[in-house]
């Protein structure tokens, strides 16, 4: 800048108290100053940020999931494989502590390509002595509802939530249930049947993911991995309830419906 700009400037400052460049203040204090803003190149300028692009959401990453609900967990489709398979994984299984008290692990029987699977709740003290599923009082009693329903024994495959007796009868637990699951889906997994019949509340509930009572989710189908499925009371409770073998058999007869069966009004005693 020459000194007659300089002194132009300086004239200039008499009748202004300041001057804005580039939006911020600088007060023309004296000629050096002014020299100084002169020579000073102007501050660069921050760019401008770029626009903000609206971008979908990156795909997430198996590894960046969220880990899925334990529901889903369970809902998850198991792999087919042949039963006798099944029960060698399960060997001596000690995976709980039903373990210590049984005599004999009941792991389910009957028909393979069953199209009827019925599904209990554990083995009582008859069927940890044989190792067959429903051969004591409750046992006779199915037998008799499936003929009822014009199939035999050989025709369904039966078995239980828990594989081993729980001691004096007791209900099994969540950490036994949870433990002996597995097997249970693995069986149901293999054997693809038609229709399940889900026999009282804790096959019914574990099956189901629900812990509505089973008054109230008798006789409504349901899925089970694409199975229909049908909760119904346990036999042992037709036993100390025989009021209700009369509710039980209308749900007998919609699973007899599946299979275009016709009832002729006859249900197990
Ligand atoms: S109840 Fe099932 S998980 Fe528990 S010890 Fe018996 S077979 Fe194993």
């Amino acid at each position: 800048m020459s000194d007659e700009l300089i002194d132009l400037a300086l004239e200039l400052r008499r009748h202004l108290a300041w001057q804005e460049a580039d939006g911020s203040r600088v007060i023309l204090a004296d000629r050096a100053a002014l020299k100084a803003a002169a020579t000073t190149p102007a501050p660069a300028r921050a760019p401008a940020p770029a626009p903000v692009a609206t971008r979908a959401p990156a795909a997430t990453t198996p590894a960046a999931r969220p880990p899925a609900p334990a529901a889903a967990v369970a809902a998850a489709p198991v792999a087919r494989r042949p039963l006798d398979e099944i029960r060698r994984e399960l060997g001596d299984c000690q995976r709980c502590k039903l373990c210590s008290g049984r005599k004999t692990i009941v792991f389910g029987s009957g028909n393979p390509r069953a199209e009827l699977v019925f599904v209990g709740e554990g083995p009582g003290e008859d069927e940890d002595r044989q190792g067959v599923p429903f051969v004591g009082k409750a046992g006779q009693l199915l037998t008799k509802m499936i003929e009822a329903m014009k199939f035999s024994r050989d025709d369904v495959y039966i078995c239980n939530v828990v594989k081993c007796r729980p001691p004096d009868n007791r209900n099994p637990e969540p950490d036994e249930i949870a433990a002996c699951e597995p097997f249970l889906k693995a069986q149901l997994a293999s054997l693809q049947p038609k229709v399940i019949v889900a026999l009282g509340k804790f096959a019914s509930q574990t099956l189901l993911r629900d812990s509505t009572p089973i008054t109230r989710l008798r006789g409504q189908w349901r899925e089970y991995q694409g199975i229909a499925l049908m909760p119904t009371f346990h036999p042992a409770y037709l036993l100390r309830q025989p009021d209700e073998k009369r509710v039980a058999w209308l749900d007998l007869q919609e699973v007899m419906k599946r299979f275009g069966k016709q009832s002729d009004g006859k249900k197990g005693q």
